[in-house]
């Protein structure tokens, strides 16, 4: 029998588009190895595009044999679990080995099920080459969100894996042959532009956050519902255990502050550090967040500091509340679903001067930030939130607008399915129409040259 048994008809009025995640699952535990922004991102915007009204069918890889086929989401969109390599979890860079069984399985499934997707959203720079494969054979439009650049994250660590050569190649191919790449922010199409390429058409359009679920909360409450004293300061670090999150970063700052309190003959316990996200012990992670519980310790803040474990989205509100500052010292960070989920329920952020968080993050505004890895920096930037409560309020409420007003998911969802129709049209309409794109973002379009001419379109449903 068929793993996909329960696949269902065609929807008949609903367009059907898939978006194709090859490593990050939508359907996944979020916070633990390889489990982060990527999934959040698929998961939220299929989830909202298919309340604009868009049939969604997101594709990931199976890497359990338990793992069920299909999750249904919601009567219109769903997870699909393809088998492409072993059913088990494969580290990022092993993984191109097995893309072109996710492309047969993916042709395999769409056929089996008489889908016809007209348009696939491709995220990370594997999934893009599996997008491009199958634009080669049918007449697809192709969107593509980066997630993470190779450009730049080799441009920070010393040892190149042997899979850098080819996926700096391939970013290069789908920036210059998808019909669309978005970009998260000003600074990520900056650095397309600058190290990728200058070819290929591109548009702006943030990451999200849910801000029913991500909103200000009374923050005596949350603490105590945390079981934390109502007038100790929290500085909070939510995310995964990667060195390059720069967790080491922060715990030195702490260090700093907490030296500094003792001079100041201030209370030296008088702040806690709450570090939220999950590892497992057997994994790259299980390893730094060891790393990190060892600095704890040799820097004497075993007392004032939390590790609370992965937490789902329907208790991260609770701590982003509940936390005073909210600390992202990541080296490089493409755009940071933390910061805006920290901004939406009023805390303020210190963060990296680096990437996205550069455009989410105004710094005085809604936060501070702090050279990469500069201790000192971040010891000061948290340390003048901590010490100002009279500013810290109003960061706090200028920080929730932001988000309020710039990264809902639903405003994403309605700018991608903007751009999605808008490609569609144009696939029919045989022509470029780029040119002519009457969009609330077209200053962000840099059409440098119409590389392909449109193909001819297959019939589909338009989406009212
Ligand atoms: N996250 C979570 N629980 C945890 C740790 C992280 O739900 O214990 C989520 C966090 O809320 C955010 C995502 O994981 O939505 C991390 O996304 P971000 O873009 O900040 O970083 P990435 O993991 O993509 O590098």
């Amino acid at each position: 029998m068929s793993p996909f048994a329960s696949s269902r008809p065609l929807v008949p009025g609903r367009q059907a588009i898939a978006l194709i995640s090859e490593h990050g699952d939508p359907a996944a535990e979020i916070g633990k190895e390889e489990a982060g922004g990527q999934n959040v991102y698929v998961r939220q915007v299929g989830e909202a595009l298919a309340k604009l009204g868009w049939q969604v069918d997101m594709f990931t890889r199976k890497t359990h044999p338990d793992e069920a086929a299909i999750v249904e989401h919601s009567p219109h969109c769903r997870t699909i679990r393809l088998i492409a390599g072993p059913e088990t979890f494969v580290p990022r860079d092993e993984l191109y080995q097995y893309m072109p069984q996710f492309v047969q399985a993916f042709l395999k499934f769409q056929s089996q099920d008489g889908s016809n997707y007209p348009l696939i959203h491709t995220n990370y720079w594997m999934s893009g080459w599996v997008g491009l494969q199958i634009k080669a054979l049918s007449n697809i439009q192709l969107v593509h969100t980066y997630h993470s650049l190779g450009a730049i994250k080799y441009r920070a660590i010393a040892k190149r894996p042997p899979i850098a050569p080819t996926r700096l190649a391939v970013e290069q191919q789908i920036l210059e042959q998808a019909d669309c790449v978005v970009a998260t922010s000003p600074q990520e199409q900056e650095h397309l532009r600058s190290l990728v390429s200058t070819k290929g058409n591109l548009e702006i359009i943030p990451c999200g956050t849910d801000i029913e679920n991500f909103r200000v909360m009374p923050k005596a409450e949350a603490k105590a519902i945390l079981g934390l004293k109502p007038n100790v300061p929290v500085v909070l670090y939510v995310g995964r255990f990667d060195p390059r999150k720069g967790i080491e970063t922060l715990v030195r700052a702490c260090a700093q502050i907490k030296t500094s309190q003792v001079d100041s003959t201030s209370d030296p316990a008088d702040f806690r550090l709450v570090i939220v996200g999950g590892s497992d012990p057997d994994q790259a992670d299980g390893q730094e967040r060891q790393r990190i519980e060892q600095l704890v310790q040799a820097l004497d803040l075993g007392k004032q500091t939390v590790f609370a474990g992965r937490i789902g989205h329907d208790r991260l509100p609770l701590y982003y509340t509940a936390a005073d500052v909210c600390v992202i010292p990541s080296h490089y960070e493409p755009f940071g679903l933390v910061a805006i989920e920290a901004m939406a329920c009023g805390t303020p952020v210190v963060a990296s001067a680096v990437g996205g968080l550069k455009f989410t993050v105004v710094p005085e505004e809604t936060g501070l930030l702090a050279p990469p890895q500069d201790v000192n920096a971040f010891a000061n930037a948290i340390n003048r939130i901590l010490a100002d409560e009279l500013w810290a309020r109003k960061l706090r409420r200028q920080a929730s607008v932001r988000v309020q007003q710039n990264f809902s998911w639903m405003g994403v969802a309605a700018q991608l399915s903007d751009l999605y129709r808008y490609l569609l049209a144009q696939s029919l309409s045989q022509e470029s129409l780029w040119g002519d794109r009457p969009s609330r973002s077209r200053e962000a379009i840099t059409l440098i040259e119409p590389h392909r001419q449109p193909v001819t379109a297959k019939g589909f449903t338009r989406v009212s």
